[in-house]
C-alpha cells in the first residue's frame, strides 16, 4: 500500500450530497399517509437543498461563528444589535423561502401542516438554531390573526410581512421591511414554568398601548421584529405584542443585557433583556394572558416534537451511513450482529418519532374537526415530552456508532448531541408536559375518547398492543396522582407509535417496536419508578449535600 492511500482507508464517503427527502422512504410514506401526497415535488426540492454539502457547511459555520451582542455603537449610543454570521442569514433565507414560518397559514389546502412538518423535520436534520425564530413566527400567526381588528398595525403592517417569504434582516420599522419575524418572551429569572410569577409590569397609556418595565431571563431571537410578552397589567397577567422598532423609526426601550452562553443551539441568539418603558399593544383582555398565549405555545410544542424527530432522524441516518461503510474485524459494521441490534433500536426510535410527529401535525390542520382538536390537546404534551426526551439517548448512541470520529467537532454529531436536550426544556419541560397530560386526561373526556378512537384503528393487529391499550384505559380511568404523570405520558406515546406503525407499515419494524417497547409503559425512561418505591426517601438517603 502506498502511503498516500492510507489516508482513505476504511473511512466512509461524505454523507452530504444527497436528497434528504428522496433518500427517506419512511418520511415520504408518512407525509403521503397523513394527507400531503401533493407535496412530493416541493419536498424533494427542499430535501435536495438541505442535503447539499454547502448547506451542511453553512450549518457548521453558523454554529461555529456564534452571534455577538453589540449593546452600544462607538459613540456610546445604545444600539442593542446582534451581529450574525452570513451563514445564519443564508440559512434563514432558505428556510423562509421554503415557508417554514408561514406556509400552512397561506396555503390552506388539506395536508398543509403535514407538508410543512416534513419540511421542518428535514431542516432539523441539518441545523436547529435557525428553527427557533421560524417556529415562534409560525406559532404566532393564529393569535395575530385573532387581533387584527383591535390592533390595525397587526393587520396592515405586521401580518402581511410575517406571511412573506423574503427574509429581511434589517433593523427597520416593520413597515419599511419586506418580511418580519416574531419571538416570545415569557420566562423571567424567578420562573419559567410558572409564568404566574412574572413580575414585569405593564402600565396602560389609555390608548390601547402600554409601557412595560421589567425583564425577561430568556428572550431568544431578539432581532425578531416583534415579541409576544407576558406582563402584569392592572387586572393581572396579560399578553402583549412588543415591536422592536417603533413606527417613527426609533428603537423600542428593549435593552439587551447579555447573550446566553449555551452548550448547543449556538447559531441562535438567546438574550436577557430589560424593558425600560417599552411600548406594547395588549392582545386580548387584561388578566387573560395565559389562555391567550397558550394557543401559541401549543404550536411551538408541536414544533419541538417535529424538531426532535428530525434531530434523531439526521443522527440515525448518519450512523447507518457510517456503519454501512466502515469495516471492523473483517466485516462492515452494519454486518456485525451487535451493531445491527444497535442500529435497529435506533431506527425504531427514530421511526416512531417520525410517524408520531407527522400524525400530530395532521391534528393541527385547518380543516381538522373537533375530534382531531381534542386528540391534539392530549397528544401534544404527551408527544412533546416523549419525542424530545428520547432525542439525547438516540443521538448519543448514534454518535457512538461513529466511534472516535463521532466525537470530533468536524463531524456534525457533536453539534446534534449538544442540541438534543434543548427541545425538552423549552416550551414546557418534561414534568410540566406530563402534568399537562394528566390535566387533559382528567378534565377533557373528549380528548381521551379521541385518543382511544385513534388507537382502536390498530385493535387486533397485535395482542401486546391490545393489552397495552386496555392497560392504558384502566390507567386513565383510575385515580392518577402526579407521580404517575411520566408513566402515563410515555404509555400514550408508545401506544400511539405502535398503533401507527402497525396500521401503516406492518412488518419487521412494527413487530420489533411492539416486542421491545410495549408492556413496561416506557422503555427505560427516567422518572417511571413503580409506585411502591419511596422516592422521597431514596432521594433523602442519596447523600447529596444540598438535600
Ligand atoms: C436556549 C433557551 C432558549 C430559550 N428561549 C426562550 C424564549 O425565547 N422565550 C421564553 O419565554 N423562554 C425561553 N426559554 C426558557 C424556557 O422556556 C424555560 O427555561 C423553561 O420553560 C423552564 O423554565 P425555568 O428555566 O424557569 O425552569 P423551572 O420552571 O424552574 O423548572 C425547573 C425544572 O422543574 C420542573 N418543574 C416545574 N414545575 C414542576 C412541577 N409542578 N412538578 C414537577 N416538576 C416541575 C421543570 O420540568 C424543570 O425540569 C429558553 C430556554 C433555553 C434553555
Amino acid at each position: 500500500m502506498r502511503a498516500a492511500d492510507a489516508f482513505d482507508v476504511n473511512q466512509p464517503p461524505l454523507f452530504e450530497g444527497r436528497n434528504l427527502y428522496l433518500t427517506d422512504a419512511s418520511l415520504q410514506r408518512a407525509t403521503a399517509r397523513e394527507g400531503a401526497p401533493w407535496a412530493t415535488e416541493q419536498l424533494a426540492a427542499w430535501g435536495s437543498v438541505l442535503g447539499r454539502a454547502e448547506t451542511f457547511a453553512l450549518a457548521a459555520r453558523a454554529n461555529r461563528c456564534s452571534p455577538e451582542l453589540k449593546t452600544h455603537d462607538r459613540f456610546g449610543n445604545r444600539i442593542d444589535e446582534v451581529e450574525f454570521d452570513a451563514s445564519w442569514h443564508e440559512l434563514m433565507s432558505l428556510a423562509m423561502r421554503e415557508g417554514e414560518h408561514s406556509s400552512p397559514w397561506v396555503q390552506t389546502r388539506p395536508g398543509a401542516q403535514v407538508a410543512r412538518a416534513a419540511a421542518y423535520l428535514m431542516h432539523a436534520e441539518v441545523e436547529n438554531g435557525t428553527q427557533c425564530p421560524l417556529t415562534m413566527t409560525f406559532a404566532a400567526v393564529p393569535l395575530l390573526r385573532r387581533h387584527t381588528e383591535a390592533t390595525p398595525w397587526i393587520a396592515q403592517t405586521l401580518l402581511p410581512r410575517v406571511l412573506a417569504r423574503e427574509y429581511d434582516a434589517r433593523s427597520l420599522p416593520v413597515a419599511e421591511k419586506s418580511s418580519a419575524l416574531v419571538g416570545m418572551g415569557m420566562t423571567e429569572r424567578q420562573g419559567g414554568s410558572d409564568v404566574r410569577t412574572n413580575a414585569t409590569l405593564a402600565h396602560p397609556n389609555g390608548d390601547g398601548t402600554y409601557r412595560l418595565h421589567g425583564h425577561k431571563w430568556f428572550f431568544s431571537a431578539p432581532m425578531c421584529d416583534a415579541h409576544l410578552v407576558l406582563a402584569q397589567a392592572p387586572a393581572g397577567l396579560s399578553c402583549f405584542l412588543m415591536p422592536r422598532m417603533l413606527p417613527d423609526g426609533t428603537r423600542n426601550a428593549v435593552r439587551l443585557q447579555r447573550l446566553k452562553d449555551k452548550p448547543g443551539n449556538r447559531s441562535n441568539a438567546s438574550s436577557e433583556v430589560e424593558f425600560d418603558g417599552a411600548s406594547a399593544w395588549l392582545l386580548g383582555e387584561e388578566g387573560r394572558g395565559i389562555p391567550v398565549i397558550l394557543e401559541v405555545v401549543q404550536h411551538t410544542r408541536l414544533d419541538c416534537a417535529i424538531g426532535s424527530a428530525g434531530l434523531m432522524r439526521g443522527a440515525v441516518a448518519q450512523a447507518c451511513h457510517h456503519a454501512a461503510h466502515r469495516r471492523a474485524f473483517g466485516k462492515k459494521l452494519i454486518e456485525q450482529a451487535l451493531m445491527q441490534n444497535v442500529l435497529a433500536d435506533l431506527a425504531l426510535e427514530s421511526g416512531a418519532a417520525l410517524v408520531l410527529s407527522l400524525r400530530l401535525a395532521r391534528a393541527f390542520e385547518a380543516e381538522a374537526g373537533e375530534s382531531e382538536r381534542a386528540l391534539a390537546r392530549l397528544a401534544t404534551p404527551a408527544l412533546k415530552y416523549w419525542i424530545c426526551k428520547r432525542a439525547p439517548f438516540v443521538v448519543a448512541e448514534a454518535l457512538e456508532v461513529h466511534g472516535g470520529n463521532g466525537y470530533v467537532e468536524e463531524s456534525p454529531l457533536p453539534r446534534l448531541y449538544r442540541e438534543a436536550p434543548l427541545n425538552s426544556i423549552w416550551e414546557g419541560s418534561g414534568n410540566v408536559m406530563c402534568l399537562d397530560v394528566l390535566r387533559a386526561a382528567r378534565r377533557e373526556p373528549a380528548a381521551v375518547t379521541a385518543l382511544f378512537e385513534e388507537l382502536s384503528g390498530a385493535k387486533g393487529a397485535d395482542s401486546r398492543l391490545d393489552r397495552q391499550i386496555d392497560a392504558l384505559g384502566s390507567m386513565l380511568g383510575g385515580n392518577l396522582s402526579e407521580v404517575d404523570a411520566r408513566r402515563v405520558a410515555g404509555t400514550i406515546a408508545v401506544s400511539l407509535a405502535a398503533a401507527l406503525l402497525l396500521r401503516d407499515a406492518p412488518g419487521a419494524l412494527a413487530e420489533a417496536y411492539c416486542a421491545s417497547r410495549l408492556g413496561d409503559g416506557g422503555s427505560g425512561a427516567l422518572g417511571t419508578l413503580p409506585g411502591s418505591v419511596d422516592c422521597a426517601r431514596v432521594v433523602a438517603e442519596s447523600g447529596f449535600h444540598a438535600i
